[in-house]
Order: C-alpha cells, then sequence, then structure tokens
C-alpha cells in the first residue's frame, strides 16, 4: 500500500502559474489538485480534505477572499492552512487577507522556491507531520518524501499504519496521546476501527524500531507518547 503523501490544492485559473505552481510542488513531493474556480475548490474540499490550498486572489466565479471566510466560517474547515496568491501587493489588500484568516500570504510573481519554503514553513507550524523534511528521534530517521524508516542509517521494514504513527509522534515528541486521539490524529476520524487496534499497530511498530522500540512509551491509562528520556 502505499503512503498517503501530503495534498495541496492549488486553486488558480491562470494555466501558465498553475503549471508551474503544480510542477514545483510535485517535485518538492507533494501530491497536488489544480482547480480554477471557487465553485470547484469547495467542491473539492468536501470530498477529498487536502492538508494545504494555495488560493488566487482573482478568480472567475467568486474571490478567493470570499472562498477563504467560507473555510474559515466552517467547522470542519476552520483550520486548514490557507496561503493566497495575488498579484496584488497593496498594503490594505494583505490586510485584509490576514484578516479574514489566510495563514500567510505570497504576491505574484513569486519564485518556485520561495512559494515551497513558505509551504514548508506553515505545514511545520500547522501540521509537522505533513512538512517533506527529515524527522529524526536518536537513531531513528523518517523521511516523508521517500517514505522510508532508518535506524542507524540502515532502511528497516516498516508497515503503512506503523509508517503514519511513527511520523505522528515524531512531530509531536514529549506529548501523550489517548489511543482515540492517535486513531483520530492518524488515521482520521472517519475511519471506524476500534482503539485496540492502536496497540497492536504500537506493537507493531516497537517491532520494527528493534533496539530504539524504548522511544515508543507506554503511559499507563493514558496511552503513549514518543519521548527520548
Ligand atoms: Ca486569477
Amino acid at each position: 500500500m502505499a503512503v498517503d503523501k501530503t495534498t495541496i490544492l492549488v486553486v488558480e485559473d491562470e494555466p501558465s502559474i498553475a503549471e508551474l505552481v503544480t510542477f514545483s510542488l510535485q517535485e518538492a513531493g507533494w501530491n497536488t489538485f489544480t482547480v480554477g474556480s471557487a465553485g470547484e475548490a469547495w467542491e473539492f474540499i468536501q470530498r477529498r480534505s487536502p492538508q494545504l490550498i494555495l488560493l488566487d486572489w482573482m478568480l472567475p466565479d467568486q474571490s478567493g477572499l470570499r472562498l477563504l471566510s467560507r473555510i474559515r466560517a466552517d467547522r470542519q474547515m476552520q483550520e486548514l492552512p490557507v496561503i493566497m496568491l495575488t498579484a496584488k501587493s497593496m498594503e490594505e489588500d494583505k490586510i485584509a487577507g490576514l484578516d479574514n484568516g489566510a495563514d500567510d500570504y505570497i504576491t505574484k510573481p513569486f519564485s518556485p522556491r520561495e512559494l515551497t519554503a513558505r509551504i514548508k514553513a506553515l505545514l511545520r507550524r500547522k501540521s509537522p507531520e505533513h512538512a517533506q523534511s527529515l524527522m529524526t528521534v536518536g537513531a531513528v530517521a523518517l523521511d516523508p518524501a521517500s517514505c522510508t524508516v532508518m535506524l542507524h542509517g540502515q532502511k528497516i521494514d516498516i508497515g503503512h499504519a506503523e509508517f503514519k504513527l511513527l511520523k505522528f509522534f515524531l512531530a509531536h515528541p514529549e506529548r501523550v496521546f489517548s489511543r482515540s486521539q492517535l486513531l483520530d490524529k492518524v488515521w482520521g476520524d472517519h475511519v471506524a476501527i476500534e482503539e485496540r487496534t492502536v496497540d497492536v499497530h504500537v506493537l507493531r511498530l516497537r517491532k520494527a524500531l528493534k533496539e530504539a522500540e524504548t522511544l515508543i512509551k507506554t503511559v499507563r491509562s493514558v496511552g503513549y507518547m514518543l519521548s527520548e528520556k
């Protein structure tokens, strides 16, 4: 089974910009979907939940700002990281975007490098498990871009669920999570699996980590955490 990649929705009606953005994002290791209107974007985010949206200000059907307000007013989506793309460089527009809940703001023309750097920074801030940079603890290193885990620099065998679980723990070290929180955060709340399943995956994760298994701590009657202590 393929490990889920971070999905970024690009809402941009100018084909040349959409193409450049899509290319840069895929090069950086993200999945992308591109739509050309606010209506299509709204439809997309109802069906699939992207981890981040790049949102153009000027769209053919309604403004990106309007879509942003809609996203921020929705209970399911209000936390979704959004970066506004715009040709405008007026200070008041920037303020309007940030006032309406944009997490960041990029003025066209921008370099692909600047764009990917901003996305990484925002993902790291809002949902560290979706940043594509190498995550390490002790002798363990997880590379989200290539979906591999190394122990002392040697690639180890790890299952899909255990990979996701480890990635989540690495993004939130030294914090205890209950089984239901882990189910919610790692598997998503639409998945109907029993809390006991978490124990099975933790067990498998420890086995995969070999001598580094002690990183995954059981916190009695609470849940699990990743800790070097
Ligand atoms: Ca546009």
